[in-house]
């Protein structure tokens, strides 16, 4: 069927004559209206139908209705017309399903169309009222749009706030929302966990609780001026900002401040940072560094004000440190040694060469850093004596103390040479060794000169005793043979000359034993004190008793010594004591304490009388020395050079302690005997 061939036209104007309808009416209805007949020909269409389907005015009728269907839906039109002719009702047609027109031009237009049957003649028909819902579908899709949009955006917001309330509550910044008022409108775990407060507890309080009372009274006010003028910033910028906790216990922060919108109004946001890690760091570094300062400075002060020489180098040699004092003991410049020189530098060569030959006898040693370091290397440390070479050519005695400077247990981090200029202790040491060689020789002179003298000594009063005698015995025999024949004053001259051949016998005698003491070297014996103070008791009992002098001793011990000489030295102690006596009954004791740990006894001769002025102390024993006339007190001035001659020869030493008017106390040393028991008293 051709459905553009227009049908029979006559017909349909019969039939809506027939029917007698106001065909005007029809015409000019706005809704769109067709007449289609068993066939499918449109035996009528009105305006408002050419127009849906963009039809020139009278150009549809006699047209195949399935010329207005889209090509595509087209025989199935058929098949539904044909349904529809079958059992026809009023009803839409393809409710719930779209349905689209054909116009002229070729477009689509969507559709919906009512039918129902109308018959007439045994003819039947149909009458199509077609209504154009392209407005409506617009609308419709742009309401189904414009509400996809909008879910899709509410979608898009949910997930954003979801987004952004993670990224609140997980910033590791505690971040705190305050509104105009200063109250707490939000704030995150991590403001929470600097705080130690709870959500709960924080929420609606006035944000002055995480303020430190030392400023709280002035946060207020500077809260306010930021709400007038709030561009973001950090507060409290180059100062250290403190928060309060809930414990009341301070915390420093850094926090940045910037405006906010609230639900409520304006507000701010504050971003926090728990920053007392960082300080206590920032503290604890400066501290450190303060520290290093101090121990920088000490270490220059060390390196700059000491005496010695310091030379560092690193483990191949180089010099890495070189000291004041080894600028101007060298005449280098720090500059032209550190990083440019090896250490041998100031060695001399020859004294290097010799100690490689020294250490290593298959001359493996040759390089002057492999022998300045090759004992150190061992032993950890060495110290030596080397001449040290200037830059002037001079040269110098040095002792070098080389150290290696171990950088953990094994690798090593460099050298330490400790040097120091023994020019001074050199020539010193020089010094010493020529005075101890005059002096070596002086006592030897002295030694033979003693001898010598003490050989003349011995030779002069042996010799002299010969001529005094022969003096002194014709003088003796003139005095009691011819006394009666002799005038007064021939008798004083004779007196005068026996008294002094007397006392030239008595010097004779002294000075005999005293050159003679020491001539033998007598070999020493265990001598008991206590047997030697008895027998001095007896010799000296004549004197004892006329003075009615009281002699006593604690028990003494065994020495080792000489019994003669010691007997001597006992002798002459203990006379010289009651000689010297005062105006009251002489005492002498005697008493000894071990010294030396036990290896000598200190014995004490101490008496009552009349004491020696301390500055005689060292005179009294020299020979000949007196302190008084002959006609005060009788003696020779031997005796206590005999005494200290005899202490000298067992080893030891003698001294006094005395005051004038307040008795003397002489004391001298003497080695114990290894035979301890002594006799009794
Ligand atoms: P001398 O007894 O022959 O005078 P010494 O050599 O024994 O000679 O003594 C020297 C001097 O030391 C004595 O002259 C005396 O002045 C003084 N002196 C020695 N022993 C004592 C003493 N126990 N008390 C006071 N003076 C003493």
């Amino acid at each position: 069927m051709d459905i553009h061939t227009p049908a029979q036209g006559d017909m349909t104007t019969e039939v809506l004559n027939l029917e007698g309808f106001d065909r005007r009416l029809f015409d000019r209805t706005p809704q769109a209206i067709l007449l289609v007949d068993e066939a499918g020909i449109i035996v009528h269409a009105n305006l408002a139908a050419e127009e849906v389907f963009g039809h020139e005015s009278g150009t549809l009728t006699g047209r195949a209705i399935e010329s207005l269907v889209p090509e595509r839906f087209r025989s199935h039109h058929v098949g539904l017309r044909h349904q529809f002719a079958e059992a026809p009702s009023f009803r839409m047609m393809g409710s719930q399903r779209d349905l689209w027109g054909l116009r002229q031009d070729g477009k689509e237009v969507p559709i919906e169309v009512a039918l129902g049957p109308i018959d007439w003649d045994d003819r039947h028909y149909v009458i199509a009222t077609v209504t154009d819902i392209s407005e409506r579908q617009r609308a419709a899709n742009e309401l189904h749009e414009a509400n996809r949009r909008l879910l899709a955006m509410n979608e898009s917001q949910t997930q954003r706030e979801k987004y952004l309330q993670a990224v609140f509550n997980g910033s590791q910044s505690g971040l705190v929302v305050i509104d105009e008022q200063g109250q707490i409108v939000t704030v995150n775990a991590a403001a929470l966990s600097i705080f130690g407060f709870t959500e709960e507890e924080l929420l609606g309080q006035n944000v002055d609780i995480l303020v430190p009372d030392s400023i709280r009274s002035g946060h207020a006010n500077l809260r306010g001026s930021y709400m007038r003028n709030p561009v973001p910033r950090m507060m409290g910028t180059g100062r250290d900002l403190a928060g309060r906790r809930k414990d009341g216990t301070e915390v420093f922060v850094e926090v940045g401040l910037r405006e906010i919108a609230t639900p409520e109004g304006r507000g701010a946001l504050a971003s926090i940072v728990d920053i007392t890690r960082r300080r206590e760091a920032e503290i604890q570094t400066r501290r450190y560094a303060e520290q290093l300062q101090d121990v920088n400075q000490l270490h220059e002060a060390v390196l700059s004000s000491t005496e010695h020489l310091l030379i560092a180098t690193d483990p191949d040699g180089t010099v890495t440190l070189f000291n004041q004092a080894s600028e101007s003991a060298l005449g280098y410049a720090s500059t032209e040694v550190v990083g440019r020189q090896q250490l041998d530098f100031c060695f001399d060569q020859a004294e290097v060469t010799a100690r490689g030959r020294e250490l290593s006898e298959d001359g493996t040693l040759s390089s002057g850093f492999e022998v300045l370091t090759h004992f150190p290397l061992s032993e950890g440390v060495e110290t030596r004596e080397w001449t040290f070479i200037r830059k002037d050519g001079s040269r110098f005695p040095v002792q070098v103390t080389m150290t290696v400077i171990r950088d953990g247990a094994t690798s090593i981090a460099g050298y330490l040479a400790v040097i120091l200029d023994i020019s001074d202790l050199y020539l010193q040491r020089l010094e010493v060794q020529r005075v101890n060689r005059e002096l070596a020789r002086t006592n030897e002179e002295l030694a033979r000169s003693n001898r010598e003298l003490e050989q003349f000594a011995y030779l002069a009063s042996h010799d002299l005793q010969e001529p005094l005698r022969s003096i002194a015995g014709p003088l003796q025999l003139l005095q009691r043979r011819y006394e009666a024949q002799l005038d007064d004053s021939a008798k004083t001259f004779i007196e005068h000359s026996v008294a002094a051949a007397d006392r030239m016998q008595r010097l004779i005698d002294d000075l005999l034993m005293y050159s003679r003491a020491g001539r033998h070297e007598v070999p020493f014996t265990p001598v008991d004190i206590n047997q030697t103070l008895r027998d001095v008791s007896r010799s000296l009992s004549a004197t004892i008793e006329e003075s009615g002098a009281e002699v006593t001793w604690d028990p003494l011990p065994m020495v080792s010594g000489n019994s003669i000489t010691l007997h001597q030295l006992f002798q002459n102690l203990v006379g010289n004591a009651v000689k010297f006596r005062g105006d009251s009954r002489p005492k002498v004791h005697v008493s000894a304490v071990p010294v030396d740990g036990g290896k000598a006894w200190e014995f004490t001769v101490e008496d009552n009388g009349i004491g020696i002025d301390p500055k005689f102390f060292e005179d009294i024993f020299k020979v000949f020395r007196r302190l008084h006339s002959r006609r005060e007190y009788s003696g020779t001035g031997i005796g206590l050079a005999l005494c200290k001659k005899i202490v000298d020869m067992h080893g030891g030493s003698i001294w006094v302690e005395s005051e004038s008017g307040k008795g003397s106390k002489f004391r001298f040393k003497l080695a114990a005997s290894s035979e301890l028991k002594p006799s009794g008293r």
